[in-house]
């Protein structure tokens, strides 16, 4: 069990790629902190320096109190299991799961109780004796997690583990390493470039883009509370619709509304006025809007002020269909390489709602997934 602390850690390559930028961190006692971020961003430099695998620019990693940037790899009690799970192909599983245990000469009556144990915990007993070509891609991932655990490590670091395992074997590995961190609380980093992985694993998910720390909270804060736009487009999915507008004061209601430019104005809905009291008015900023709070009207009745959209096409994914939708706006690009391209819309609905490529649609906002950035620096204004 141990505490992290990065303490302005920055990571600059000998071709000079800066990979982390003086980047602070705390890591409580059996915390679970999953790093995600677009790929090249600075994750596995991250966790590569923690374990001693790779040197530290400048700055300092502090584990239960002590500097650990000078700590052979061995000394610091980090287990780490990489995305290609680097088995001995020639080993037995049990002789796999024991290798760390030997290294450390611990004696045999020992080794043999501690591998029983973490096979029986990983539902690996009846697979003990088989060698890992034998094993399935599921079993394979166990089999490294248990070589990880079975050293009762302090810290226990994970790169990328589920990426080579197919999406429903992901699901339930998901699950498994959930309740496996349960069972052992033992303090663990993730890393994963999948914002879904990412959301449903940590209790703490660390959003980092660029080598810079951009937002550290719970899965629910990074959702309805990006700090700013990058946070906000790389969250969520289908991602947050960005979309340059100004607030004007709200005619007859007396409330603030959106006017995204050549396409309308929308109403600012009571729910979500809060978050728009300390932005500017009739400023250009970015209004970010979640799919689930763009609210799709007939045209034939809806107000003639509201934007009007046309249907592109639709994405069924029960219960809900996705309506990509193109109008007269301008996009905004959160600054994710990854991110779709932004001259549409994206709304989420209940999939009884039927529409066609190129049926029009009035736009409203509906409920709090209303957001507003500057425009200049992309922070969230509140
Ligand atoms: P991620 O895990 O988020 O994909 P990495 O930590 O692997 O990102 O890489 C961060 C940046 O550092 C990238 O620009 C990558 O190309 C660069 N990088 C990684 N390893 C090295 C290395 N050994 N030498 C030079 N640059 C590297």
């Amino acid at each position: 069990m141990a505490e992290i602390s990065f303490r302005d850690v920055t990571k600059i390559y000998g071709d000079g790629t800066e990979a982390v930028t003086s980047l602070s961190l705390d890591i409580a006692d059996g915390e679970f902190v999953v790093l995600v971020g677009p790929s090249g961003c600075g994750k596995s430099t991250l966790l590569r320096m923690l374990a001693g695998l790779e040197a530290i620019t400048s700055g300092e990693i502090i584990v239960d109190g002590s500097v650990v940037n000078q700590m052979h790899p061995r000394d610091r009690d980090v287990a780490m299991v990489f995305q290609n799970y680097a088995l001995y192909p020639h080993m037995t599983v049990f002789a796999n799961i024991a290798f760390p245990l030997r290294q450390a000469r611990m004696n045999t009556a020992e080794i043999r109780r501690r591998v029983t144990e973490v096979a029986g915990t990983l539902e690996l007993t009846e697979h003990l004796k088989r060698r890992p070509a034998s094993l399935s891609g599921g079993q394979r991932q166990r089999v490294a997690i248990g070589r990880a655990i079975v050293r009762q490590p302090k810290v226990f670091l994970l790169d990328e583990p589920l990426s080579n395992l197919d999406a429903k074997l992901r699901v339930q590995m998901r699950g498994e390493l959930a309740q496996l961190h349960t069972t052992l609380g033992v303090t663990t980093v993730f890393v994963t470039h999948d914002q879904t992985e990412a959301m449903t694993l940590g209790q703490r998910v660390a959003v980092l883009n660029d080598g810079e720390l951009r937002q550290v909270g719970t899965p629910g804060e990074l959702y309805h509370r990006p700090a700013d736009l990058f946070v906000a487009g790389f969250i969520g999915s289908p991602s947050m619709n960005l979309l340059k507008a100004e607030l004007r004061p709200g005619g007859d209601s007396g409330r603030l509304a959106l006017d995204s430019g050549p396409a309308g104005v929308m109403a600012i809905p009571e729910a979500a006025a809060a978050l728009c009291a300390g932005a500017p008015v009739e400023t250009a900023l970015v209004a970010g809007i979640r799919p689930e709070s763009l609210l799709l009207r007939d045209p034939a009745t809806a107000s003639g002020d509201l934007p009007r959209a046309r249907v592109r096409f639709t994405e069924l994914v029960e219960p809900e269909t996705y309506v990509h939708l193109v109008g007269d706006f301008s996009g905004v690009d959160p600054g994710d390489p990854d991110a779709p391209p932004r001259d549409t819309l994206v709304a989420r609905v209940r999939s009884d709602r039927v529409f066609a490529s190129g049926d029009e649609v009035a736009l409203e906002i509906g409920g709090t997934g209303l957001h507003l950035f500057d425009i200049d620096s992309g922070r969230t204004l509140r």
